[in-house]
């Protein structure tokens, strides 16, 4: 090794699922929308004056700030605006996770977690999911420098009710618990209920799954002013603009648009419970999904076999080869026609073998 080597920092990266270049494919790989944004926001971007993009974008993102403030009822000095909730929840660890106290977040559970904690070498444990895929709460009791976990938690699917969210802030009143909830519209009920109780919770939400918005790259955080003030000076002593300009325009566009927003997740949650009727029958097994994908596996057949003869036919799902995992295939909600060429072939597929 060079001697300039020995300085390189080392670390696993994350791993995103595949972005395929084809078009003629059938996408439920990553978790994404099958509908397109809002039409508001087609509008907006037809609207858009490129003259602007000569200046720098508003570092303090203060349309979508107040927009999403408007929204959820809340402050504007209690929302926290970034690049995807990837770049919200990489400033939450380096701004709340400073403890010698390792942070607490599941064994199975978003994996971008542990790489955020090894890239910032912030202690952590992982307590496992009990052998139903649940989170023990009482793994939360003990002493830590903070807590993360997802609601509804992925990649299983499996939504928490606010009683356990609340029973985890309540053992944890001396350091900050972040509640991720990408995909909180699909099912369930949001943290957000809580801020007014505590001013430790940071609740993290996305435009990229229930508003369609993935390529955007809209993610936001709300809680306590004292945790967002906090976190706007970590983000401008980094990058200060780091939401380029459409993203701000574009993401208020979205907000705006309700109708649409509760008809798309309406369709999608519609089009899961269906689903789920048809992957029993065809004898698969999964944790009850309350978010946009199913974490399912068959118990004659391998995952990773269905998932290459899957991929053979244009349709992407996820599979991950961890220990634990390694059984499941993590089937993203499609439109009812993706829906369909997925059942027609797993029913040739789960029959023949
Ligand atoms: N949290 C969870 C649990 C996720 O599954 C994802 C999607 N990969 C994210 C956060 C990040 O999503 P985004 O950066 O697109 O907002």
């Amino acid at each position: 090794m060079k001697a300039w080597e020995e300085n390189i920092r080392r670390v696993v990266p994350y791993v995103p699922g595949e972005q395929p270049k084809e078009d003629k494919l059938i996408k439920l790989n990553t978790n994404e929308n099958p509908y397109p944004p809002a039409p508001g926001v087609q509008k907006a971007l037809r609207e858009m004056n490129y003259d602007t993009f000569r200046k720098y974008p508003d570092p303090a993102v203060s349309g979508l700030v107040n927009e999403l403030a408007r929204w959820y009822q809340v402050q504007p000095e209690q929302v926290f605006v970034g690049v995807g909730s990837d770049d919200v929840l990489a400033m939450a660890f380096l701004t709340f996770f400073n403890s010698k106290k390792p942070v607490l977040f599941p064994d199975i559970t978003y994996s971008f977690y542990k790489v955020w904690a090894e890239l910032f070498q912030i202690p952590y444990e992982t307590p496992k999911l009990d052998e139903k895929f649940q989170i023990c709460r009482e793994d939360y009791y003990k002493e830590n420098g903070g807590v993360i976990f997802p609601n509804p938690n992925a990649p299983t699917g499996l939504v928490q009710p606010l009683e356990f969210v609340e029973d985890i802030l309540n053992h944890n009143q001396d350091v900050v618990v972040i509640v991720d909830e990408a995909y909180i519209d699909f099912g369930g009920e949001s943290a957000l209920a809580l801020l007014d109780k505590y001013e430790n919770l940071l609740v993290v939400q996305t435009f990229s799954k229930s508003r369609s918005m993935a390529g955007m790259r809209i993610g936001y955080a709300i809680g306590s002013p004292a945790l967002i003030r906090a976190l706007h000076d970590v983000k401008y002593s980094y990058n200060s603009y780091t939401m380029n300009m459409p993203s701000q325009v574009l993401g208020v566009a979205a907000l705006r648009d309700e109708a649409y927003f509760k008809e798309t997740v309406r369709k999608i949650i519609t089009t899961r419970e269906k689903a789920k009727v048809r992957l029993r029958e065809l004898g698969f097994v999964f944790p009850d999904s309350s978010t946009n994908f199913i974490f399912a596996r068959h118990p004659q057949c391998s995952a990773e076999k269905i998932f290459l003869a899957l991929k053979e036919q244009k349709i992407f799902v996820r599979y991950f080869k961890q220990d634990r995992l390694s059984e499941y295939l993590r089937i993203t909600i499609g439109t009812d026609e993706e829906m369909e060429a997925l059942f027609t072939f797993l029913e040739k597929f789960v029959n023949v073998r």
